[in-house]
């Protein structure tokens, strides 16, 4: 529905129209002036009267998708998985390129804010995108601005000689929920993991009730997952991404995967997001959710309603898909597992896993 809109819109009013579509599909409150924008062109003589039937039942057909979305977005969401940069400071930014045409611009709350407003979205975690100490610093600095960002995964390396003392002076600032590490900026988990300094590192991380969110899976990082909980069995393990990671699929590698994922499955402080879920499939991305079922389906058999948690990866997946799009595919599979087990995995889940901080009204709290 959401390309034949397009379609339909930018046949007839080129681009800017699609923007504008686009713009007020993310939302709700955006629609009243969409539709008195609509009734003044309605009046204008430039519009064909069959151009105008087209135009008004799109506009319908997005009312309606308005409606029933403010139904099911009841349910307030925590996006676990953000990330924040601005190309335009002094010092630049580590990630993303320049070539990135679609990413490199700011990614601030006051861009989130507005491009999820009306889809229920109360409160988001940012995940560190850059290695460069001071960042986690800027991040914060960042967030305590405004009250949607209810927490930020910063990036410290455990292994390193004054990971203890950074640690600490960033866990000072409630914000500073955990570290990320795994497959990025040319880490290996897997051969940490050998190392003492970075096992006591993490049990540094445990005893500050911090959490590791991994990156990245591959079949070594979730075997990985499984020895580290086995030496740091009180740290809280978030994995992201792993819809978008095709496990092996025969013979041995397959059976290991599944070993170490149904032992992961066993584990209480390991947690999942249902992130990145949507895919470019020979140069297109599939928007039925029946296409991303066996997938998502074999994930929550292991993992279960209270250990997934939802998260965009925006900006990022900007490159797949817009984010009102992802989240009404993600949305229809989770509540086709029922409104509690919706809950749990788009707000709940991220209490348990993160321990975030409140700090707006909107933003639920477990009873
Ligand atoms: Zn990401």
């Amino acid at each position: 529905m959401a390309s034949f809109q397009q379609t339909a819109l930018s046949d007839q009013f080129g681009n800017s129209g699609a923007e504008k579509l686009n713009a007020d599909r993310s939302s709700e409150r955006q629609l009243p002036e969409f539709l008195s924008n609509l009734s003044s062109l309605e009046t204008s003589d430039t519009i064909a009267s069959m151009n105008r039937r087209i135009f008004l039942g799109v506009a319908a057909v997005i009312a309606g998708k308005a409606m029933s979305a403010q139904t099911s977005s009841s349910i307030p969401i925590i996006d676990t998985h953000i990330h924040l940069f601005d190309p335009r400071r002094p010092q630049g930014i580590p990630w993303p390129p320049k070539d990135d045409a679609i990413l490199y611009r700011p990614a601030l709350p006051e861009r989130y804010r507005k491009l999820t407003e009306g889809l229920g979205v109360v409160g988001a975690i940012e995940v560190e995108c850059s290695p460069w100490l001071e960042d986690n610093q800027w991040v914060l600095d960042v967030a305590a601005k405004d009250p949607i960002i209810v927490g930020t995964v910063g990036d410290l390396e455990p292994g390193k000689p004054d990971f203890r003392k950074q640690l600490e002076r960033f866990h000072r600032n409630p914000l500073f929920r955990g570290i990320r590490y795994g497959n990025l900026w040319g880490r290996n988990l897997t051969e940490e993991l050998a190392k003492p300094k970075f096992i006591s590192g993490l049990k540094a991380v445990a005893e500050a009730d911090l959490e590791l969110d991994t990156a990245n899976p591959d079949a070594a990082l979730i075997a990985a997952v499984v020895r580290l909980t086995d030496r740091v069995p009180n740290l809280r393990v978030v994995i992201d991404h792993l819809p978008q990671f095709n496990p092996p699929t025969q013979g041995k590698a397959r059976a290991e995967y599944e070993a170490n994922l149904r032992e992961l499955g066993k584990r209480p402080q390991v947690y999942v997001k249902i992130s990145e879920v949507l895919r470019r499939v020979n140069g297109r991305v599939p928007q039925d959710v029946n296409f991303y079922r066996p997938r998502l389906d074999e994930i929550w058999d292991t993992f279960g309603e209270n250990r997934l948690m939802y998260g965009s990866d925006w900006p990022n997946s900007d490159h797949i898909e817009t984010y009102p799009q992802e989240l009404t595919l993600v949305r229809e599979y989770v509540l086709g597992k029922g409104r509690a087990a919706a809950e749990k995995v788009f707000w709940k889940n991220s209490i348990a896993a993160y321990r975030w901080i409140r700090r707006a009204i909107s933003q639920p709290q477990l009873a």
